[in-house]
Order: C-alpha cells, then sequence, then structure tokens
C-alpha cells in the first residue's frame, strides 16, 4: 500500500452526517418493481460449484428467484414470461466484490451511491461494504430492501462492518459492542491497531459471534492473526511480511508503538520487508496458513494501479467521467501527492504481491475477489473484471477465479442457499455473457444483459444506466 493511504486506512471512524445520508435517498430510482417472469432459453451455465459448464437449458426466473432450470422444451414457460435467447451465450452467478466502499466516513461527503450503477452494469450484484456505521447501517438496510423490492438499481450490499480501534483494550471492547448494537455484520480492524486492543476486540467480538476482518495489525504476524482468529486478512497485509526472510526482527522493532507511529516504522521499513521476499519461508508460511482457514481477499488491482498511478492521465479514461465530481478531486489530489519513492515502493511490491497469491492458491489457502472501489485508479465495477484476471495471472484456472467472486464470497457469508451459483431456489443475480468465461476470463466483461434480483437489464439498460451516472453532478 502507499504511503498516503495507510494515513487514510489508519483514520478512525468519524460520526456520519445523517443529514447528509437522508439526502442521498433521493437518488433511489423510481423504477416500477418488476415480478414478471423471464426465460433465459437455451444458455449454457457455468456451474461454479461443480466446476463445469451445462447446458443448452432454459432457466426460468419468478419473483426474483430462480423457479426451475431444465432441458430446453422441458421447462414449460408461462405465456407472460419475458423470453431471453441465450443461445450460444453462458450463464453466470452475479459477481460479487468482497472489499468496497460505499460510504466517506473520513471525508465527511455523502455516499457513493453514484458507484452503483457502474457495479450494475459490470455485472457485480453483491458487495460487502468495509466501513460504515450506525448510520450508514440504516441506509444500507433501505438499500436493501429498495433492490429487493425492484425500486433501486444497486448491488445488494451483503454486509457491512464497523471499525473498531479504542483507545485502550477496554475501549475497544467496548467500541466492539456499541458496533453490535448498531448492527454492524461485522468488525473491522486496521493496520494502525495495537496488538493488545486487537486481542480484546477478538475476544469481546468472538463473545457476540461478531467476525472480525480486515487489516492484520502491523505489530502481528499474519499466522498469529489467523491463529486468533481473524477471518481474512484483506490486501495482503503482515503476508508481505510472513514471506520475508526478516520477519522476526522486523515485526521486533514495531513492538510497542500504535497509531502514527507503528505506521510510519511500517513504512520506513518497506523496502527491507520486499527486499527480502523468500519463496521458501512464504511456502512454509502458506502451508501453515491453510490449515487455519483464514481468507485472503489480495485486492491485487490495488497493488497493480499503484504501479501505474503516478504517470496514470485519468482524464483520458473513458470512465472517468463516470465518478461523481467530488470523486474526481479525491483522486487527483491523491495522485498530485503520489511521489516517486511510492511509485519505486510499489513497482517493487507488484511482483512479490502476485507471487505471494501464486504461492497461497498453491499450498491451498482460500482467496476471494475485492478491489477496494473506489480507490484512486480503481473504478468501480470495471476492477473487478481486472482483479479476476490478475488472480487468473497468479495462477488460478478461470473457475477458480470465478469462484472468488460467487461462490467462496456466499460461502464465507453464510448466504450459499440463496447466492453463489445458478441452482433452483436461489436469488435471481445473474450475468448474461456472449462468450465463456472459463475458457478465457476476460469474457465476463462481454456481457449481454445483468438481472438483479429478478429484474432484467439488458445491454441497453446497462449502457444507459452508465449515461445516467456520467450526469451525478455535485452533491
Ligand atoms: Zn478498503
Amino acid at each position: 500500500m502507499r504511503a498516503p493511504y495507510r494515513k487514510w486506512m489508519a483514520s478512525l471512524v468519524m460520526p456520519g452526517a445523517l443529514a447528509m445520508l437522508l439526502g442521498a435517498t433521493a437518488a433511489l430510482g423510481a423504477a416500477e418493481p418488476d415480478h414478471r417472469a423471464v426465460a433465459i432459453t437455451n444458455v449454457m451455465i457455468v456451474d461454479v460449484d461443480g466446476g463445469h459448464t451445462v447446458g443448452p437449458r432454459t432457466v426460468l426466473v419468478e419473483d426474483g428467484r430462480i423457479a426451475s432450470i431444465g432441458a430446453p422444451g422441458a421447462v414449460r414457460i408461462p405465456d407472460s414470461a419475458q423470453r431471453v435467447d441465450g443461445r450460444g451465450r453462458f450463464l453466470i452467478p452475479g459477481l460479487t466484490d468482497m472489499h468496497v466502499h460505499l460510504f466517506n466516513l473520513s471525508s465527511h461527503r455523502p455516499p457513493n451511491d453514484w458507484s452503483f450503477a457502474m457495479y450494475v452494469a459490470n455485472g457485480v450484484t453483491g458487495v460487502r461494504d468495509m466501513r460504515s456505521d450506525a448510520a450508514s447501517i440504516l441506509l444500507v438496510k433501505r438499500w436493501r430492501s429498495a433492490v429487493d423490492n425492484g425500486e433501486l438499481v444497486a448491488p445488494r450490499v451483503l454486509a457491512t462492518g464497523i471499525a473498531v480501534h479504542g483507545k485502550s483494550p477496554g475501549d475497544a471492547a467496548a467500541g466492539v459492542d456499541a458496533a453490535a448494537a448498531a448492527g454492524a455484520d461485522f468488525i473491522k480492524v486496521f493496520s494502525d491497531v495495537p496488538s493488545t486492543h486487537w486481542r480484546a476486540i477478538l475476544a469481546e467480538a468472538r463473545s457476540r459471534s461478531l467476525p472480525v476482518v480486515g487489516h492484520v495489525p502491523a505489530s502481528v504476524t499474519l499466522l498469529d492473526a489467523a491463529n486468533s482468529g481473524q477471518l481474512t486478512s484483506e490486501h495482503l497485509t503482515q503476508a508481505y511480511e510472513a514471506c520475508s526472510s526478516a520477519e522476526g526482527k522486523i515485526l521486533e522493532e514495531r513492538q510497542g508503538l500504535s497509531d502514527d507511529a507503528l505506521m510510519s516504522r511500517a513504512s520506513s521499513q518497506e523496502a527491507k520487508v520486499l527486499d527480502t521476499f523468500d519463496q521458501a519461508v512464504c511456502r512454509r508460511m502458506a502451508k501453515a496458513l491453510a490449515t487455519t482457514g483464514q481468507v485472503q481477499v489480495p485486492t491485487l488491482v490495488l497493488a497493480d494501479e499503484d504501479s501505474f498511478a503516478q504517470s496514470a492521465d485519468h482524464g483520458d479514461d473513458s470512465r472517468w467521467r463516470l465518478l461523481r465530481p467530488d470523486e474526481q478531486v479525491r483522486w487527483q489530489r491523491f495522485l498530485a501527492d503520489y511521489t516517486k519513492e511510492d511509485a519505486t515502493l510499489a513497482d517493487l511490491r507488484w511482483p512479490i504481491a502476485h507471487r505471494i497469491v501464486s504461492i497461497m492458491h498453491q499450498a491451498g489457502v482460500p482467496i476471494m475477489a475485492g478491489t477496494d472501489s473506489p480507490m484512486p485508479g480503481v473504478y468501480p465495477g470495471f476492477a473487478l473484471h481486472e482483479e479476476l484476471q490478475l488472480l487468473v495471472a497468479s495462477g488460478l484456472t478461470p473457475l477458480e477465479a470465478l469462484r472468488a467472486a460467487t461462490l467462496e464470497p456466499a460461502r464465507f457469508l453464510h448466504i450459499e442457499d440463496t447466492s453463489g451459483s445458478v441452482a433452483v431456489g436461489k436469488r435471481a443475480d445473474l450475468v448474461l455473457l456472449d462468450a465463456d468465461p472459463t475458457k478465457d476470463i476476460r469474457n465476463t466483461q462481454r456481457i449481454r444483459a445483468v438481472m438483479l434480483a429478478g429484474r432484467l437489464l439488458k445491454r441497453s439498460d446497462l449502457d444507459a444506466l452508465l449515461n445516467d451516472a456520467a450526469k451525478v453532478k455535485h452533491p
């Protein structure tokens, strides 16, 4: 992670402005609920569970659910059903981005509802929001029911969590209690949390059956975090250290530090961490990590954007116009702060990130797809497809990469009975592709239609959504 990002990550939860959040609900689409039946005929289904492509099949969707799947001719299609010709096309489950930000708590800006169209147009029908607060959670609940009712075109927010740091271990535990009372689905921890507070957070969260996910604190080893019950490591936090032959010494130098002092020590050590990458050490660690069940959300696309952020002229990117103007300003400021030193570190980090993911995957460590959208250079929705390609470049098969954005998140979030694959009874969150994604992962971008809780959005609808997104003005 680049230096300014570390600072950003380290910031504490600020109370969200309720007035701004309520104002944002004016952005709810006024579309009519659509409970008609839709039949996708003669389509090939990518069975992410079974691991193969089956078909041709006819898939009948009714009331937002997959009502039946069968050989063409074997499924009775109601006369009133809308028909979609699936011949030569491929149906995959709606994609999930496991690391996004829908709220701007630090900068006190309104929520990132401008990004909804970008997710949906890219087939991202579910997201895990990584940082909210009590007021934001109320808004998430309204978004969820509006999506289910067909009133809002947005990805379903599958989970949202509250970041806890605390001024003392006791205060950290109280922060967990407050997050539970606010209805958080998980507790998020950041890199700057002192290990004493972190242990108090884990203990309190365990007593409330709340998952703890996020960054592994910079003074804790990845294996310790995994063995202590932190369910994810995001952005490969502490994985670089765990793959260094000097991990012991590096972490020793961080003991007793917290907050800014800890982050600046970690920053100053980063070149050394990358320089001492050791494949054998990494392999041994990954083997041990695989037995813990901890899941990695490497957000490779974030590291990738890092390596060219300095030179990238976002104004030339056709997606730039889709960002809300205040977000464009944020990206521009970020790029202006990006130093040559940041770029040098990013170039060192990038190949190592790939090698770590590859080693972890070979060792059987579970991996989920996430992007950290909308970090500068990381375009919501679009970035998930880039992440899938980067996972394939790190050794996952296209099917495994698809699973990392469908079935694995569903299992992780305990919603496998309603999400994560194309199966009867599940929510009709689906993506219809013009080409086979198991042959070439880039084909996930060849989107013919998206179905959101049973609501069909054809290519022309998706293009219209994006055009409308480009018209969003300053909040
Ligand atoms: Zn994040």
